[in-house]
């Protein structure tokens, strides 16, 4: 059996585990869970930045094309050398190219601009003025004319900010100026709105002494929209919400309008962040799905292992008690006595030979072993000295207790011992059987308190007897009277009918005087034919009376011959010892046959 404590520790330590475990991992599903989101959310970030981002580079690199192909222009190169390109204003290649554009790419109203080498506007595609210098509001232009080398840059213009190429125009291998082509956002807007994301270019108020004529004309706290196509709803969200933290944060989560905001910083050539491209995507209720059905699967997964683990541990434990207790039992269906475990009310388990006495088909809870014991003196009973047998034997483990059991008629003997099981309410009760031994004991006690012929008491039991009455007396004080008597002339009948006559009448009258005995005398052959009463709770006069009885009763009787007997009778005074009392008695019955037998004297 597994130790109960043992098996308790180990179902506290089960269970400590499952809740903490559990608390910890309700913990860690949230923060699974989370994380997984804002893995998602960063994810999806930016995927649109890097969209974002190669949409720019591609209209950077079509800028670009379009810069350098009108910048290698002998044309082009002779007219601003000569000053001409104000007249030629409408000279057909802008024209045609900036129609050509127009019509067959996503690219409109692309602006161009013709600076001379001093950086003075010659030409502008947007407008007729011309002739102010930009060297100082442009530093794109200063460094083109400074290294001699095409520059492409996101910058903040006189009307907003844009996409720049500047590709240097030489005449004969001498900067004679640049061609700028400018283009907007706009194109890149109109992309990702086709796959349901809107956006806005807004740029910091701080820029506005650079913004002489801003096209939109529209601010959102201390920003202004740089693209005048900018949806209205996104306009009013920012207004509510805000702009900083959408400028600020890589990407926001609007959870209760269902948006992800993310930002695209935008930096000029020197890498100073000129303006900020925020891109607003819906959070589909698909990808909230996902994350309840990613997070309900995990939870679902590790349940499945935890009750798997829990069920794994159970099988293995009851396995393992299972064999610990097939192993004690194997040791104690090995013993030949009866071993029992009880609570005291019911037989919890017991081993193999306690089904050689009990029925094997009687279920053990319906076996009540006090129900089997003989209600005898000397042996256990239910209750002793008022105690549950159990707690008597448990109170007094050195006496040797011995019960006497009977089951379907057969009488059994057993000795009893009983041991508490530590650290539980259960009790080993040990029962070995004594049966044959106690029968053997009590035959030989019968022979040596048994006279053979006569299968009366004999003259040990007698002394035994009389010393034990008269202890007896001396404490509770009752009257004891003794009865002797010895056959007449018996010598006669044995010569007249032979020995064995003599014992047959020997025998008859014993059964005689036995028959008119009570159960409290004690009646006992001392000698030959002679014979003695001990009469409890008798006075002489009754005695007397008794023996007087039986006298008439002998003489009456002649069965096998006629007999006569002779009586002496006394009563016990106080104080008088055995050898006494035995003497007066012994006179009483001399004196009978002295006075002519066939008589009752008292002494
Ligand atoms: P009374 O007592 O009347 O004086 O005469 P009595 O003949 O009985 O004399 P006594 O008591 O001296 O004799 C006893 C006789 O009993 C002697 C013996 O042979 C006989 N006797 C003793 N024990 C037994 C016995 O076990 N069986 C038989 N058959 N006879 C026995
Ligand atoms: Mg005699
Ligand atoms: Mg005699």
């Amino acid at each position: 059996m597994l130790n109960k404590t043992k098996t308790y520790f180990i179902f506290i330590i089960i269970l400590m585990v499952f809740v903490f475990g559990g608390w910890w991992y309700a913990n860690f599903l949230i923060s699974t869970s989370n994380a997984f989101k804002i893995k998602y959310y960063q994810k999806q970030a930016r995927q649109m930045r890097k969209n974002a981002a190669s949409l720019i580079s591609q209209q950077q690199m079509l800028t670009m094309l379009i810069a350098q192909t009108l910048s290698s222009s002998n044309q082009l190169s002779r007219d601003l050398l000569h000053s001409r390109l104000r007249s030629s204003n409408d000279r057909d290649y802008f024209k045609r190219l900036a129609s050509k554009i127009d019509a067959d790419t996503l690219y409109k109203n692309l602006w161009i601009q013709i600076v001379n080498k001093n950086l003075d506007s010659v030409y502008r595609s947007w407008s007729h003025k011309t002739g102010d210098n930009l060297s100082k509001l442009q530093p794109e232009l200063r460094f083109v004319k400074k290294y001699k080398r095409k520059i492409s840059s996101i910058s903040i213009g006189r009307y907003t900010i844009s996409i720049k190429a500047i590709s240097p125009i030489f005449y004969h291998h001498t900067f004679i100026g640049a061609v700028e082509v400018i283009s907007h956002f706009s194109p890149i807007v109109k992309q990702l709105d086709n796959s349901q994301i809107s956006s806005i270019t807004l740029g910091k108020k701080s820029h506005k002494y650079q913004l002489g004529d801003s096209l939109a004309k529209k601010y959102i706290r201390k920003y202004f929209i740089a693209d005048d196509n900018s949806s209205h709803k996104i306009i009013k969200y920012l207004k509510i919400h805000g702009v900083k933290k959408y400028c600020t944060a890589p990407y926001n989560v609007d959870l209760k309008n269902n948006r992800l905001i993310v930002c695209y910083k935008l930096k000029n050539i020197n890498h100073q962040t000129i303006g900020y491209f925020i891109m607003f995507d819906k959070i589909s209720r698909d990808t909230d799905m996902n994350l309840k059905y990613f997070t309900f699967k995990w939870m679902v997964i590790n349940i499945i292992a935890i009750i798997s683990l829990l069920l794994l541990l159970s099988i293995k434990l009851f396995i393992s008690n299972k064999k610990q207790k097939k192993y004690y039992q194997n040791i104690i269906d090995l013993t030949n006595n009866i071993i029992i475990i009880t609570d005291k009310k019911h037989i919890i388990q017991t081993n193999k030979i306690f089904y050689k006495y009990f029925n094997p088909k009687t279920r053990l809870k319906d076996i009540c072993l006090t129900n089997y014991f003989l209600p005898k003196q000397d042996y256990i009973q239910q209750y002793m000295n008022g105690k549950l047998w159990i707690d008597y034997i448990t109170l007094h483990p050195d006496k040797k207790h011995k019960v006497n059991i009977q089951i379907d008629k057969e009488v059994y003997y057993f000795t009893v011992s009983v041991s508490r099981i530590s650290n539980d309410d259960n009790f080993c009760v040990v029962l070995t059987d004594i049966t044959k031994e106690e029968i053997y004991q009590k035959k030989l006690e019968h022979l040596t308190i048994t006279d053979t012929l006569t299968n009366i008491h004999n003259r040990y039991y007698f002394n035994i007897t009389i010393n034990h009455e008269l202890q007896k007396i001396k404490r509770y004080n009752y009257p004891l009277s003794l009865i002797m008597f010895d056959i007449d002339f018996f010598k006669k009948i044995n010569d007249t009918y032979g020995h064995d006559t003599g014992d047959k009448v020997l025998i008859a009258y014993t059964k005689l005087i036995s028959s008119m005995l009570r159960s409290d005398d004690t009646f006992c052959r001392v000698g030959g034919e002679e014979f003695i009463i001990i009469a409890t709770y008798t006075n002489l006069e009754n005695a007397v009376v008794l023996a007087e009885k039986m006298r008439q009763r002998v003489q009456n009787f002649k069965e096998i011959t006629a007999v006569t007997m002779s009586f002496g009778v006394v009563q016990y005074e106080n104080k008088e010892d055995v050898e006494h009392l035995l003497k007066r008695v012994d006179n009483a019955l001399y004196k009978a046959k002295e006075n002519g037998r066939n008589r009752v004297e008292k002494g």
